[in-house]
């Protein structure tokens, strides 16, 4: 095994540098994994807060066994009958409303929306597509395009005519909050938005294409979107000749909790759904989902499809096994039971660091916003940063996301346990003390002690100061 040092100099030489890498200056480097424990190279352990693709459980034994199993028999492309593709089929539609009943196997959640968005152009006709600010679907061209997240960066593509984007329907901090309006008031708010865009699209005398949303926003800051939200904005992109795209390739398969997927929630029937990460429990498989209306445009253009490696025998056993494991675990129950846990916890710790804003979730899909005050709730990526770095010193993995990069995420593998939120809970509680302690001494430092300190650094040892950062063990300013 190379050394880690090794490890970074060769990936800086031999892999592209924009490969998003956690922790640049310091990496990881993560040789083993089980359960929701990660190791690195000195089989140190980490507790995993943000793996939600090893969605089981890493290396969960009957996933691995279902894979070495089938890869010891026959893998091959799926222009040959074969039943585990057919059994996977027939479990995902199983969980899915009736007029969801064709599938497409893929590799990624990335193909998966790409075909999701060729399904839609075909069966409408139409080439406009409504997605959500701040939204991410992938890393194709495709869906750079549609993606606010990566096209609005200032080094990205911009957005393209046919793209719209609708305001993100976060009621704590988006463009509609209202503390006198009910949810479902605020989600008809945000509808309208959509219908908006649709009226417009429809006035330069063309027809919607598709609206694609996440039926909770991860990217966007772990959103939860109000009720009657999907509902009306369904209604309006169909009454413009669109489809509703459901990408649930990060809140799918169970994570929830209540549901198989998020949509479900709201009581939605969305024309596509896409799914992936956690499908394969870290192996690459996805799947879209559509209807046979839909199903059949494709078909009538006589081009057929094939996808080299999707739904190939030795992923559709994975995919099974990862099925049938979180019916056996109870893993939607964990996610429940698990997920209320963590959400009251960090309710409590609320109270506590008035640096919390906001707590939101729903089963294993949780956030806690950041903000520099609650009033204002201006977002604190400062923080966030902190508790990023201190919470990994502490060997717990937790990201920070959302457009101002002031949201703790959580989705972890869905066996997580009230210990490990526990454990979780105390650490953040001692992270945050040390952060408002840290930020008392840079008010000290620069309001009260002129002299002391420049730009926020200490030019002289001061002794009450040094004592403070002893007893916070904080090892510097
Ligand atoms: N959709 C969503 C919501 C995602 O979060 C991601 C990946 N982060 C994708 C699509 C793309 O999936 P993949 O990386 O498997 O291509």
């Amino acid at each position: 095994m190379l050394s880690k040092q090794e490890s970074i100099d060769l990936r800086g030489k031999l892999i592209g540098e924009s490969c998003q890498l956690f922790f640049r200056k310091n990496p990881l480097k993560i040789v083993r994994a089980n359960a929701q424990y990660m190791y690195d190279e000195k089989d140190d352990a980490y507790l995993d807060c943000i793996n939600n693709v090893a969605h089981v459980g890493h290396c969960h034994p009957a996933v691995v066994k279902a894979g070495c199993d089938q890869m010891s028999v026959l893998n091959t492309n799926n222009r040959f009958l074969h039943d585990n593709i057919l059994l996977c089929a027939q479990k995902i539609l199983s969980t899915l409303p009736e007029n969801l009943s064709v599938c497409y196997f893929v590799n990624s959640g990335s193909e998966a929306n790409d075909l999701a968005l060729r399904l839609a152009q075909i069966h409408t006709g139409n080439k406009d597509v409504i997605a959500l600010e701040h939204a991410y679907h992938g890393h194709l061209t495709s869906l750079i395009d549609i993606s606010h997240y990566k096209f609005d960066l200032p080094g990205g593509v911009g957005r393209k005519d046919h793209v719209h984007v609708a305001p993100i329907p976060d009621t704590y901090r988006g463009k509609h909050r209202d503390s006198n309006k009910s949810e479902e008031e605020l989600g008809s708010m945000y509808a309208e938005e959509v219908r908006a865009i649709c009226n417009k699209i429809q006035e330069k005398g063309k027809g919607v294409c598709a609206f694609i949303a996440e039926s909770l926003i991860s990217c966007g800051g772990q959103v939860i979107p109000p009720n009657q939200y999907f509902n009306e904005v369904y209604d309006a992109v169909r009454a413009s000749g669109g489809v509703c795209i459901a990408d649930e390739v990060q809140v799918g398969f169970g994570r929830i909790g209540k549901h198989w997927w998020a949509f479900q929630q709201y009581d939605v029937y969305p024309d596509i759904v896409t799914m992936g990460k956690p499908m394969g429990n870290g192996h690459p498989v996805a799947c879209v989902v559509t209807t046979k209306e839909i199903s059949e445009s494709f078909n009538k253009t006589g081009v057929e499809y094939f996808n080299t490696y999707g739904g190939n025998p030795v992923s559709c056993a994975i995919a099974n096994a990862v099925f049938d494991t979180i019916e056996t675990e109870n893993l939607r129950e964990n996610a429940v039971v698990v997920g209320e846990y963590l959400l009251d916890n960090c309710q409590i710790l609320s109270r506590k660091h008035k640096v919390i804003g906001d707590v939101r979730g729903v089963g294993l899909f949780v956030g806690i916003d950041l903000v520099k005050d609650r009033e204002t709730r201006e977002p604190n990526p400062k923080c966030a940063k902190f508790v990023h770095q201190r919470m990994r010193e502490e060997h717990i993995l937790i990201t920070i996301d959302g457009p101002h990069s002031n949201i703790i995420k959580f989705k972890p593998p869905m066996v997580f346990t009230k210990e490990n939120v526990d454990a979780v809970m105390s650490t953040l509680d001692r992270v945050f003390k040390e952060y408002r302690e840290k930020s008392e001494l840079f008010e000290v430092n620069t309001t009260r002690m002129p002299g002391y300190v420049t730009d926020g650094k200490s030019t002289k040892e001061h002794r009450p100061i040094k004592a403070l950062l002893e007893r916070s063990n904080i090892k510097s300013i």
